[in-house]
């Protein structure tokens, strides 16, 4: 049984929030950079050349979001560590992509009120990633005076990953990539997400996913505890969205209604994605309407095709089989609870955070 991960409190202005961001996740924003550093020279990205990227999405930060270069710049002061490497941290899937690294993150999934024996929305996604980065990765609690409050689940040092805010909106994200994506200048994914759980309603939280500028394909649950959950397929034009059937939305890492409209290059680096999808699905469909919480704990369980399954495992043969589910996320949207398993959630218990305002 592991022990869960670290859960940091911070409020304040968006500077504020950082410098606070900062000082307590100090340790582990360290360890976070030195892991990425490390990556990105292994995928032969040069200094010169990420110094460059950095440069180019400092600019697209300062002038897309400025409140949250403001946070950014509150980390680096807070934790002493260069900003240049915050937003490295920041924009490192994008970075990645340069060196054409894609990054499979998971299976989704979102249950209604109408699929659950308690009547509760839930939302979540299993992480598959370097299992290194639990040894860096957090739970965020941003206090907002003029918004609702954010409980995130992130590597240390970036705004955000996956999370839900105290009105009852969540956003879970995971790896699609298409034939030309990485081609246009785009808004750094946790930026994204984050600006979506500091939204107030539904409405201005699907305005940010589907309006901001995108570089790259990616794919989104966005649910809100009202009952209301869309799976939106994101390309750097277009998008594609699914509606839940009686209840119930999963998602893995391949295109599903935008089939036949772009070229999936990620489902032939995950094939695996084609039976995660549907193994998610019909898990909860078998459960349905009577979906408890164990229930979901099982499906992100799931070992069908082990140990490229739900429940990810490490191979020691690398590749593709370098990756296991570094953390399962389940996010009861109606009574503001997340449940975070740190490792795979077969042999790893799940740890209960809150909101601490009431
Ligand atoms: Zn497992």
């Amino acid at each position: 049984m592991s022990t869960g991960f670290p859960k940091f409190v911070v409020s304040g202005n968006s500077y504020q929030k950082g410098v606070m961001y900062g000082e307590q996740a100090k340790d582990r924003i360290e360890k976070s950079v030195a892991f990425y550093n490390s990556t990105f020279k292994k995928r032969n990205i040069s200094d010169e050349m990420l110094a460059k990227l950095v440069e180019k999405f400092r600019k697209i930060i300062e002038r897309e979001y400025p409140e949250q270069y403001q946070q950014i710049k509150g980390i680096a002061e807070g934790s002493g560590i260069p900003v240049e490497q915050i937003i490295a941290l920041n924009c490192r899937s994008e970075i990645l992509q340069t060196a054409r690294l894609m990054a499979p993150e998971c299976t989704v999934f979102a249950a209604m009120p109408e699929a659950t024996a308690n009547g509760h929305a839930y939302c979540g996604q299993n992480w598959d990633w370097y299992p290194e980065c639990a040894e860096f990765a957090i739970v965020l609690e941003a206090q907002n005076d003029d918004g609702p409050d954010c409980l995130i689940f992130v590597e240390a040092g970036m705004l955000c990953r996956n999370g839900m805010n105290s009105v009852g909106i969540g956003v879970c994200g995971n790896g699609l990539t298409a034939k030309g994506d990485a081609q246009q200048e785009g808004i750094p994914i946790p930026l994204v997400r984050r600006s979506i759980l500091e939204s107030k309603s539904y409405g201005y939280a699907v305005e940010i996913l589907l309006c901001s500028q995108r570089a790259s394909s990616a794919n989104y649950i966005l649910a809100d505890k009202a009952g209301v959950a869309i799976n939106f397929e994101l390309t750097p034009n277009d998008f594609f969205q699914m509606y839940p059937e009686n209840g119930i939305l999963a998602h893995a890492n391949h295109f599903i209604a935008g089939r036949g409209f772009v070229e999936d290059v990620f489902v032939k680096v995950f094939p695996d994605s084609v039976y995660r999808y549907l193994r998610a699905k019909e898990i909860l469909n078998a459960a349905a309407p009577k979906i408890t919480l164990d229930d979901i704990k099982a499906m992100f369980s799931d070992h069908f095709g082990y140990p490229r399954s739900i429940c990810r495992h490490f191979e020691e043969k690398g590749g593709v089989g370098q990756y296991e589910t570094v953390a399962s996320i389940i996010m009861d949207l109606t009574a503001g609870i997340l449940y975070v398993s740190n490792g795979p959630p077969c042999e790893n218990e799940y740890h209960e955070y809150t909101f601490s305002k009431k």
